[in-house]
């Protein structure tokens, strides 16, 4: 016999973890159902740019050196440009992660004596001291670029008569973070952040709008790009990459900005003209053609997780049926060893470095212990199933990713398991 059961058996899962499982996927099926539509949506139109840019097998070929007329890498940049619906692109290997390119879209965007405002509230961490909002050796605030900030409503909206008040003559550059990231807020639907965008551009159509996309890609069948934003920009190692990018990042928009932002990457004068792609092309390629089902199968684990543990009495942000516009999914336990064992759960069902045991440790920036979960094929990806979350209350895990459906659906029984096992879950 070579029944489910027997092979989950052999993976450490008790049947009545597996059965349970299962009986919560049953009332699943039709929001999976969707989610496959939209990734059918969304792999016709990655396709469609590879066949309109004409990728050939040469674009896979590698550079070295100065790079120049590496038709590969320019192809690949007409594919985003393509799927996207942007006049332009820079996809690239030197971008070494999101930060990196949000620092090199705002710097390249930005000069002395303007302002950035953000209009989305505090932006994602990393970005405080690229903004200066925290000091840091080069930051834009060293530039004399000032920055300002408009919180979301209570209800998690644009608060639009705050954001036409802070508009000032010398704002040049509105940033909109779509993903919660690791706040609380709810993440931006792509509709909402065409509204904010139409908002602003009938104010001052001169003002650049930025959207920070990470983990917002291919989780809907438009972008924030479909609605006006002037630059989108992500990491390779979520969503786009499709799990097979090993580095990079991309800024997808208008001509001039993605122009800017490619004389600052290199430099000025020689701006997307050189650039070597050191042999990651056909990772890049491969990668941006799988990224829709690999979102999908991501999104699935997520809604999986929120209605797992809301079921067994956990607060879970998003909750089990809300909308989801990116793949971030928080599961607060509220005490210590709930979130440990989630997170030792996901480590034991990876393929890679199963056999480790997740360790709280004190992570640089963090002021508590941080416990991470990853058994990645590439380090530190998190479009691949990963899990982590700060050793304070609410012990709220942040999982996220899973390249494939099944492999999404091991790692949440297994922590389901972990807990189940040491007794904090019962039904
Ligand atoms: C991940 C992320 C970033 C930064 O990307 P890194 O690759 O970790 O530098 C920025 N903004 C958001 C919303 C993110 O999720």
């Amino acid at each position: 016999m070579s029944t489910m059961n027997e092979i989950y058996t052999t993976l450490g899962i008790s049947p009545a973890v597996y059965e349970y499982g299962e009986k919560i996927l049953a009332g699943l099926k039709e929001r999976f159902e969707r989610i496959d539509e939209t990734a059918e949506y969304n792999q016709l139109k990655v396709i469609n740019a590879m066949q309109k840019a004409r990728v050939s097998a040469e674009c896979f070929n590698t550079s070295t050196g100065y790079g120049y007329n590496d038709i590969g890498r320019d192809t690949l940049e007409q594919v985003y440009a393509e799927t996207f619906h942007t006049e332009d692109a820079l996809v690239r290997p030197q971008i070494t992660c999101g930060t990196h390119a949000l620092a090199l879209a705002l710097s390249a965007n930005l000069r002395p004596g303007d302002e950035m405002l953000s209009i989305s509230g505090k932006p994602y961490d990393t970005l405080e001291e690229v903004i200066g909002i925290r000091p840091s050796c080069g930051s834009l605030a060293e530039y004399g670029i000032t920055y300002a900030q408009v919180e979301l409503l209570e209800d998690g909206n644009f608060d639009y008569e705050a954001i036409k008040n802070a508009i000032r003559p010398q704002t040049r550059l509105i940033e909109i973070q779509r993903s919660k990231g690791y706040l609380t807020r709810p993440t931006l639907s792509v509709t909402q952040i065409g509204e904010a965008i139409a908002f602003v551009k009938k104010l001052r159509p001169d003002i650049i709008v930025m959207v920070d996309n990470c983990y917002g890609e291919f989780v809907e069948r438009l972008e924030p790009s479909d609605f006006g934003a002037d630059m989108i920009v992500g990491s390779l190692i979520k969503n786009p990459g499709g799990g097979l990018a090993p580095i990079g990042g991309y800024i997808a928009g208008t001509k001039e900005c993605v122009e800017r932002a490619a004389y600052r990457l290199t430099s000025p004068g020689l701006g997307k003209e050189v650039g070597a792609s050191l042999g990651v092309m056909q990772s890049f390629y491969q990668g941006f053609f799988l990224a829709p089902t690999v979102t999908a199968s991501a999104l699935k684990g997520a809604i999986f997780a929120a209605n797992i543990y809301e079921s067994l009495g956990f607060k879970v942000i998003p909750n089990a049926t809300e909308e989801r516009h990116d793949i971030i999914q928080a599961i607060e336990f509220g005490f210590p060893e709930g979130l440990t064992s989630f997170c030792e759960g996901i480590q034991f069902a990876a393929p890679v470095d199963s056999y480790v045991t997740p360790e709280p440790w004190a992570m640089p920036g963090y002021d508590s212990d941080v416990i991470m979960a990853a058994g990645a094929f590439v380090q530190g990806s998190s479009i691949e199933l990963s899990a982590d979350g700060p050793l304070k209350a609410p012990y709220a895990a942040y999982f996220q990713g899973g390249l494939t459906w099944p492999h999404a659906k091991l790692g949440i029984l297994k922590s389901l398991q972990r807990l189940y096992e040491k007794g904090y879950v019962k039904w």
